[in-house]
């Protein structure tokens, strides 16, 4: 017992040095990259600094996986400069560190700011500026904002940020007359492998293909976006349409359905139904919006989606029901296609989900209170629910949207990232566009620097 002890005490203090060499190795390296840099004390927080902590679970919208046991990052980097993150790239890749970049930490199972093995966290934080021209209808953004005559067709939630929304794709209430975000994004500018900055241009055709649905995090850090910026037509109607279980779900489903990919462009529609249970009183009645506010309501949660070709049956829809009414806290959001999606390629963007799609369909579990009893419970749900739903989707493959990332559909194994085994989940994201990402990932990444649990893998013969 007392060498079990030893042992362990050891192994202790062998990781805590490891790490505390590795931060200010770290550190040093970055203070050669800025010369002589006044604020470095400002932008990089190692894991004992007392704001680490802060800044670590402030941009986070999903908690349900930090705790004491989680790995955290060796140091937190919220650069105010692009040449700040040049030098991160460049030294993490110096010490053989992982990099995660985070925006706002919206990502449905943590990507941004968790991982396996020693890694250094670069939060976006500080980098928000935006430069609107209203002559060309365009804007630079760091990050997504809206003025009162232009609009621009990106997701709804305020509080979502531009890195890798965008670069997920990004849809909202404009899709059906505007596509995706992604489909209007004109140029980038984006810190590539070797810390260079190129812009559309200099990155070329292929790798401003991939970024425009593929996921940056795989290619990249993206600094910011060119956009077209569209108008809004004059006389707009916009639903946001809800129902609890009690209001007649099925009806209204069923009916909405059958015209949901054919309604007139101008009419901007997302169906949601909700069940809150007894104890979430204060959340009946608010829009999914609030719902999903961080501030107001960070909770924990799970989601899935799929895409709908067909209506689904009203016996399949009460089947829907008799599993929500089992659960507390579940959402179903439902967004029509049709319109602008119908006429653009599957090859245009990496989203596929084009033409012959009705809708897209999420699945949402909450839960207020974590534990690994109440997260195994609400996660099980979600995953029953989304068996329950193989006879009602899409097929071959069972498409699913990037941006509402679920680690379910497969991940890539650390050390012996596969192509092949990856195709499992990434045709469900990227259908045939899977392979040319593989392929611009092996071009611009060869040594696979920028990866995750779902990044585009290399494909075998590179
Ligand atoms: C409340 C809420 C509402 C949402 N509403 C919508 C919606 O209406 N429509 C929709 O399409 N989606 C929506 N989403 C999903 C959202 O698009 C994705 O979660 C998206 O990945 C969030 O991007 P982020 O940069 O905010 O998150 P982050 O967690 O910061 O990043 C997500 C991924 O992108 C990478 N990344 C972040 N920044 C960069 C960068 N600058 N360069 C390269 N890679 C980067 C991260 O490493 C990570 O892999 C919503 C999500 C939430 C939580």
């Amino acid at each position: 017992m007392r060498y079990l002890t030893l042992v362990f005490v050891l192994l202790l203090s062998i990781s805590w040095a490891t790490s505390y060499l590795t931060q200010e190795t770290f550190m040093q390296c970055m203070a050669t990259q800025f010369g002589p840099y006044t604020k470095f004390v400002e932008i990089i927080y190692a894991s004992n600094s007392s704001s680490y902590s802060y800044l670590l679970q402030s941009s986070q919208q999903n908690p349900r996986w930090l705790n004491s046991t989680t790995p955290k990052s060796l140091l937190i980097i919220t650069p105010f400069q692009e040449s700040e993150i040049q030098a991160a790239i460049l030294c993490s890749k110096k010490y053989g560190l992982q990099i995660r970049v985070r925006s706002v930490g919206h990502d449905y199972e943590g990507l941004s700011y968790l991982y396996k093995t020693p890694f250094i966290l670069v939060d976006l934080i500080n980098l928000r500026t935006n430069e609107i021209n209203l002559e060309d209808e365009t804007a630079w953004v760091h990050i997504a904002k809206k003025n009162e005559i232009h609009e621009f067709p990106a997701g709804i939630c305020p509080s979502v940020r531009v890195g890798g929304h965008f670069s997920g794709s990004s849809f909202g209430t404009l899709l059906r007359k505007y596509g995706l975000a992604a489909d209007n994004v004109l140029d980038a500018y984006v810190i590539n492998v070797n810390g260079e900055i190129v812009d559309r241009e200099a990155m070329g055709e292929d790798l401003f293909w991939a970024i425009r649905g593929g996921g940056g995090a795989s290619f990249g850090i993206i600094l910011s976006w060119k956009i077209k910026l569209v108008r809004v037509p004059p006389r707009v109607t916009a639903f946001t349409i809800r129902k609890t279980l009690e209001q007649g779900a099925t009806k209204l489903v069923s009916k909405w359905q059958h015209i949901a990919d054919k309604q007139h462009e101008d009419l901007f529609i997302r169906v949601i139904i909700q069940d809150v249970g007894n104890g979430t009183q204060k959340t009946k009645g608010d829009p999914l919006e609030v719902l999903l506010d961080r501030t107001l309501h960070k909770s924990f949660f799970k989601a899935k989606s799929d895409f709908v070709k067909e209506p689904i049956s009203d016996i399949g829809l009460e089947g829907v029901w008799d599993r929500f009414l089992k659960e507390d806290m579940v959402f179903m959001i439902m967004d029509p296609y049709g319109g602008r999606m119908n006429k653009i390629a599957e090859s245009e963007t990496p989203f596929p989900h084009r033409k012959g799609n009705l809708y897209n369909l999420q699945y949402l579990v909450k839960w207020e209170v974590n534990s690994i009893r109440a997260s195994n419970k609400h996660v099980h749900w979600i995953r029953m629910l989304y068996k329950y739903m193989k006879p009602y989707v899409s097929r071959y493959p069972r498409s699913t949207y990037l941006n509402y990332r679920d680690l379910d559909l497969g991940t890539n194994k650390e050390g012996s990232m596969s192509y092949s085994e990856a195709r499992v989940w990434g045709v469900k994201y990227f259908k045939g566009n899977f392979k040319r990402l593989a392929h611009v990932k092996s071009n611009v990444d060869p040594n696979n620097f920028f990866r995750n649990e779902q990044s585009i893998p290399l494909l075998p013969e590179y």
